[in-house]
C-alpha cells in the first residue's frame, strides 16, 4: 500500500523571456514575434566527437533577428557566392 500525500515544493526553472539580436542589438520577445506568428533564425556550427559513451562538443551560434538575417546576413554570404535555398511549407 502506497500512503499518498500532498507536498508543496518550489521548482526554480529557467524561461528564455527576451532574445537580443547579436546584430542589430533590438529587444525581441522570444522566437522574435508573438504568436501566431512563427519565426525561427538559426545560425550556428558543431563540432565535436560523439562515441555511445559520451562526448564533447564545441557550439558557436549567434541570435540574429529575421530583420538582419534578410538584410545583412543573407547578402553579405550571397556577396561571397553563397546561394540560399528557398522553400515554402504548409502544413
Ligand atoms: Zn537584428
Amino acid at each position: 500500500m502506497r500512503i499518498i500525500e500532498r507536498t508543496e515544493t518550489t521548482q526554480i526553472r529557467e524561461v528564455c523571456t527576451a532574445v537580443i539580436c547579436d546584430v542589430c542589438k533590438k529587444k525581441y520577445p522570444p522566437g522574435w514575434v508573438k504568436l501566431p506568428e512563427v519565426c525561427h533564425t538559426d545560425v550556428r556550427v558543431e563540432t565535436g566527437t560523439a562515441y555511445p559513451s559520451g562526448g564533447s562538443m564545441v557550439v558557436y551560434s549567434i541570435d540574429i533577428c529575421p530583420q538582419c538575417f534578410e538584410s545583412v546576413l543573407m547578402p553579405m554570404l550571397e556577396k561571397m557566392g553563397a546561394e540560399f535555398t528557398k522553400c515554402e511549407v504548409d502544413y
